[in-house]
């Protein structure tokens, strides 16, 4: 089994599962409930979810992260909190939201325990050891009350000594490398044959998942991956998404209104749609220096060439070459390079 055929074959189930979000929870499966509340962990990737129909280009890959294979994650773990099995990582989960983790935060922790476990039984075709799962949380809560303590005795293991988790296995060969677990790192590593694919983007990990700013950067990413994907209706939805939740807040409308016009300068089929949403949007500079504006109005008089307006966009290269016949050095600069551009695009020789 390869995390990419893992990934793949549970793309469908999750397709399926996204589309019982608006259910009561006793209307689903346990195994419903749980992928589910793992699909909502984070809510950047909302709009990947939306998408999974149409993605067939194989697994989406967020930076470093397969946000398919960090949900399964997710989900097992919340199984695992359900049924109470193993019991350990309930009274992990709690020890470690009274230290101050987030509920995220600390089933990521966690996670970054049972990505090792299941990448032990993926690559090296072990069974699945109970005993040094359930041993290895053990250990998070001990260092939680004591880190001195644990990495003290870390220390002054030898490497054929039998592993302190309890899995039988020789120290060297089970946590050595691995414990103990950097409490203070934020970005909580999921661990799979060695390639950080399970990784938490950093943006998501450094705490503050619910900051609009956190959350519109990792919801870039999320456009960027449907992008590159070919699915070029799902990354204007995410686009369409972050100005939804960014409405409220004049810098947020800048930012994603950017975002907005450099994907719609590379896709001229939505180069009306992104004109339409300056109009309404007006993101026009908040320190509003000259070169800002003028690059606002460049901006949207590339988008009118892009959508077959090129007299319209003409007239406002014409306007801005008067306006700023005077102007200081930097912004005649600016005027200058971005028509010659405009001159080799839309020009006729
Ligand atoms: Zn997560
Ligand atoms: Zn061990």
């Amino acid at each position: 089994m390869s995390v990419d055929s893992l990934t793949q074959q549970n793309q469908q189930s999750f397709a399926r599962v996204w589309g019982l979000r608006g259910l009561d929870a006793d209307a689903l499966k346990p195994e419903e409930r749980h992928l589910l509340r793992g699909m909502q962990a984070h809510r950047a990737l909302y709009p990947l979810w939306d998408r999974l129909n149409h993605l067939d280009a194989g697994a989406p890959v967020i930076g470093s992260m397969n946000p398919i294979a960090h949900t399964i994650m997710h989900a097992i773990l919340e199984a695992q909190i359900e049924d109470a099995d193993p019991s350990e990582v309930n009274a992990a989960l709690e020890d470690l939201m009274q230290a101050g983790f987030s509920r995220n935060e600390a089933l990521h922790v966690l996670g970054s325990m049972l990505a090792l476990e299941l990448g032990e039984v993926v690559s090296s075709n072990e069974s699945y050891n109970d005993a040094r799962y359930r041993g290895r949380i053990a250990l998070i809560r001990q260092q939680l009350k004591n880190p001195e303590d644990v990495e003290s005795r870390l220390r002054k293991m030898g490497r054929n000594e039998r592993c302190l988790c309890g899995s039988g296995k020789k120290f060297k060969k089970c946590c050595l490398d691995h414990l103990p677990v950097d409490l203070k790192r934020s970005t909580w590593a999921f661990v799979l044959n060695s390639d950080f694919l399970y990784a938490v983007p950093s943006f998501m990990a450094q705490g503050g998942e619910d900051e609009l700013f956190v959350l519109l950067q990792s919801l870039s990413a999320v456009v960027q991956t449907l992008e590159q994907m070919g699915d070029e209706e799902g990354a204007w939805h995410a686009l369409e998404d972050m100005l939804e939740l960014g409405k409220d807040d004049e810098a947020a409308v800048e930012d994603v209104c950017q975002d907005i016009v450099d994907f719609a300068l590379n896709h001229y089929d939505f180069a009306e749609r992104a004109l339409a949403i300056l109009d309404q949007s007006h993101p026009y500079g908040l320190e509003s220096n000259d070169a800002v504006q003028l690059t606002w109005d460049l901006d949207r008089a590339d988008l009118l060439a892009r959508a077959g307006r090129v007299e319209e966009s003409a007239a406002i290269y014409q306007q801005a070459l008067e306006r700023w016949q005077n102007g200081n050095s930097d912004v005649r600069e600016i005027l200058m390079n971005r028509w010659d551009l405009w001159k080799s695009d839309w020009q006729p020789q």
